[in-house]
C-alpha cells in the first residue's frame, strides 16, 4: 500500500482493538523542549495544570531544557512545584530541537506519549482528543493544521516546504503536520531502536506504520519569540528531505543525461557543418560565440558544482550517521519531590 493511503482524510477513525491499557489508568507523557522559552513557561505551565484536571488518565509532564542560556531550567523547576511526576531533563547544550524531542522519549514511561512544542502554538486543547483517537485503536495521532499563523517570507517557506516535501516523498506523513501528536508505547519503543542521527520525527514516526488517525487544528500565533531560526529550519527541512528522499540524487543523474544529450547533439551539428564543407554545401564557418561559451562554461561550472553539493550533503550525513555520537548528552535529570540525579 502506498504511503498515502495510510491516512482517513478526516479525524474520524475507525474504532480498532481494545483500548491501551486495558488494565490500569493510562499514564500520558507530555513532552516540551524548550530553549530559552523563559517568557512561555508561565502559560505553558498553566495550560498544562488545566489539562492536568482530565482525571481520567494519569499525566506526566517531562520538560527537556535543550541547553537555554536563559533562566528557563530556573523557571520550570518552580512551575513544576506540586506536579506530581513532573521531571526536568537537563541537556549539556543545544542539540536541537528534534534532539530534544528524541531525549523526551528516552525519559518518557508513559503508556503513550505526546509531542508539544512550549510556545502553545498547537494548542494542548486538542490532546484529549488525541487521547480519545489512541482510546478508539490508533497507535499513531497526528495533529494537522488547517491554518497556520505565519505570513511573509516565512510562511511561504514553511507552506512550500510541506508541498515540496510531500512530492518528494509520496506522502509519508500528512500534509501540514508538525511535532505535535500522540504515539503509542509500541510506537515510542520502536522509534527508539531506529538508530538514525539525522531526525525528522513528524515524518520517521509514520514510516513506521501501524494504524495512524489525525486530528485537525488551527495552529496558534507564537507565544514569544521564534527559536527555530531560518539556519535551524533549513537544516531541519534538508534533513527530512534527505533522509526520506533520494529524488535530489536522481535528479543528478537526469541532469547529467540531459546535458550528455544536449552535448551530443551540439557535437552532431559540428559534425554536420564540416562534412557539408568538404563537400562545399556551404563555405562560411560556423563559429560559436564568445558569450555563448563563457555563459556556457559558467553555467556548467555551475551546475556541476551545484550536484557535487547534493552528493555532499548525502554523504555528510552518512558520515555523521557512521561516527554514531549520541543524539544529546545529559547533565542532569531533575525530579518533582526528589533532589537532582546527576548523572
Ligand atoms: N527548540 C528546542 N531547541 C532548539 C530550537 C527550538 O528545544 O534548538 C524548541 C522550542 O523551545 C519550542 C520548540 O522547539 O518548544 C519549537 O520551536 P519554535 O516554536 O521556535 O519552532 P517552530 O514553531 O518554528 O517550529
Ligand atoms: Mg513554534
Amino acid at each position: 500500500m502506498s504511503a498515502h493511503n495510510v491516512y482517513p482524510s478526516s479525524s474520524s477513525q475507525s474504532p480498532g482493538p481494545a483500548a491501551r491499557p486495558d488494565s490500569k489508568q493510562a499514564l500520558i507523557t507530555v513532552v516540551t523542549p524548550l530553549w530559552n522559552e523563559s517568557d512561555t513557561i508561565s502559560a505553558l505551565a498553566a495550560a498544562l495544570r488545566k489539562l492536568f484536571q482530565d482525571t481520567s488518565v494519569k499525566w506526566e509532564w517531562l520538560a527537556v531544557n535543550d541547553g537555554s542560556s536563559d533562566d528557563t531550567a530556573a523557571r520550570v523547576r518552580k512551575e513544576m512545584r506540586g506536579m506530581e511526576g513532573a521531571r526536568l531533563v537537563c541537556l549539556t547544550r543545544n542539540f536541537g530541537q528534534q534532539a530534544a524531542y528524541r531525549a523526551g522519549l528516552d525519559h518518557a514511561s508513559g503508556d503513550a506519549v505526546v509531542f508539544l512544542d512550549a510556545d502553545l502554538q498547537d494548542p494542548p486543547e486538542f490532546i484529549p482528543e488525541m487521547i480519545a483517537r489512541w482510546r478508539e485503536g490508533a497507535r499513531l495521532v497526528v495533529g494537522r493544521r488547517r491554518s497556520r499563523p505565519e505570513r511573509g517570507v516565512r510562511g511561504l517557506l514553511l507552506r512550500g516546504f510541506h508541498v515540496i516535501f510531500g512530492r518528494l516523498t509520496n506522502n509519508v506523513m500528512p500534509r501540514d503536520s508538525g511535532t505535535f501528536g500522540l504515539m503509542d508505547r509500541v510506537v515510542v519503543d520502536e522509534l527508539k531502536r531506529l538508530p538514525e542521527r539525522n531526525l525528522f520525527l513528524p515524518a520517521l514516526r509514520c514510516w513506521l506504520g501501524y494504524r495512524q488517525a489525525t486530528v485537525w487544528y488551527d495552529r496558534h500565533e507564537r507565544a514569544g519569540t521564534p527559536k527555530q531560526t531560518y539556519a535551524k529550519l533549513f537544516n531541519y527541512a534538508w534533513n527530512g528531505i534527505t533522509s526520506f528522499s533520494e529524488i535530489p540524487l536522481r535528479f543528478i543523474s537526469w541532469l547529467g543525461l540531459f546535458l550528455c544529450f544536449f552535448g551530443t547533439l551540439c557535437a552532431m551539428l559540428v559534425l554536420v557543418q564540416r562534412i557539408g564543407q568538404w563537400f562545399g554545401l556551404w563555405t562560411e564557418r560556423m563559429v560559436m560565440g564568445f558569450a555563448t561559451q563563457t555563459v556556457g562554461i559558467f553555467l556548467l561550472g555551475g551546475v556541476q558544482l551545484l550536484c557535487l553539493g547534493i552528493v555532499g550533503e548525502y554523504m555528510a550525513r552518512i558520515f555523521r550517521e557512521i561516527k554514531g555520537r549520541p543524539h544529546y548528552l545529559v547533565e542532569e535529570i531533575i525530579e518533582e519531590k526528589s533532589n537532582p540525579k546527576k548523572i
